[in-house]
């Protein structure tokens, strides 16, 4: 029995239990994936408990800069993000903090045959969840990535922490306007069901992809938006949460799960 869970606070919402049920039952693995109510003030104390026995777990809000703290070693992509949200146990018993969210979102894009390379893409937002996905994104060598955030300093923060990587630029909501071939909103604006402050003129009618990090049953405000102005695709989250979660899953048992068949299982079963 592999033992594993997910530490948040709240907790209860979070879908990581099913999907990695899921992929365990795909390889006939017995697993138990509990959902763990950290304290707000002992993340430690709890996360420290569960290694006693258990081999791995995922980490999620607000602790992922504390587990990037207490981790005892990182992968260069958790480093990078200064957020771990996946936790490994290792042979020698020293823990590995890994950040598995941005190539969730780069699989979630290529497995829709997503081109990246190339490409000018506008990024909305500039607090974790982007600073986990720009490097993995660079990677993809687009033309440009463009960071716009309300506060434009934490942007222009991204942008130097990260331009040794690759094409990465700061901007205000209102200093571009101009089409993008792909807009990624990063902003946590859709869970109140609002827009970031962005022009229309950013989409190119039957082209620009327009991908939400959030998702829910209905289309996110984001999406309907772009629905609204002709672009091209739209895509939520949910394909990136079952994507971040193969990966975590890889790293603990070393086989890839087909994401695929849990990510229609996941959006049917949404409410
Ligand atoms: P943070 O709180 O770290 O950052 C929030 C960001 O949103 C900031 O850049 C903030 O701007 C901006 N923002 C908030 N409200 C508005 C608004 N009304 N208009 C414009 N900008 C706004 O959140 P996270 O980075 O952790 O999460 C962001 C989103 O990503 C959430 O929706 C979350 O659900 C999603 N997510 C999805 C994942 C998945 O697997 N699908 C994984 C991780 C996150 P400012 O800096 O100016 O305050």
């Amino acid at each position: 029995m592999l033992k594993l869970a997910v530490f948040g606070n709240p907790i209860a919402h979070s879908k990581s239990p099913q999907i990695h049920q899921l992929f365990a039952e795909q390889i006939q693995q017995q697993i138990s994936y509990e959902p763990i109510l950290a304290p707000l003030d002992d993340f430690v104390g709890s996360v420290t408990e569960f290694f006693q026995e258990g081999r791995g777990a995922n980490v999620t809000v607000p602790f992922k800069e504390q587990a990037f703290a207490w981790a005892n070693e990182l992968t260069p992509r958790a480093q990078r993000a200064k957020a771990v949200n996946t936790l490994i146990k290792q042979v020698d018993g020293a823990i590995l903090g890994d950040n598995t969210d941005g190539v969730g979102l780069v699989n979630d894009l290529l497995n829709q045959t997503v081109v990246l390379r190339g490409k000018k893409i506008l990024i909305l937002g500039a607090g974790g969840a982007v600073r986990g996905i720009l490097q993995p994104l660079l990677a993809q060598q687009p033309q440009e990535l463009c960071i716009a955030n309300r506060t434009v300093e934490k942007a222009e923060q991204l942008c130097t922490e990260f331009v040794d990587l690759g094409p990465v630029v700061a901007c205000g909501y209102d200093w571009i306007e101009t089409p993008v071939d792909i807009i990624i909103n990063g902003t946590s604006a859709s869970l109140h069901g609002e827009l970031p402050p962005i022009a229309p003129s950013l989409i190119k009618a039957g082209h620009t992809l327009c991908y939400d990090m959030m998702y829910s049953k209905q289309p996110t405000a984001f999406n309907r938006w772009a629905t609204e102005h002709g672009a091209g695709q739209t895509l939520d989250g949910l394909g990136m949460l079952v994507e971040q979660a193969a990966e975590a899953f890889y790293l603990w048992t070393g086989v890839r799960p087909d994401s695929q068949a849990v990510l229609a299982s996941m959006r049917a079963s949404l409410s």
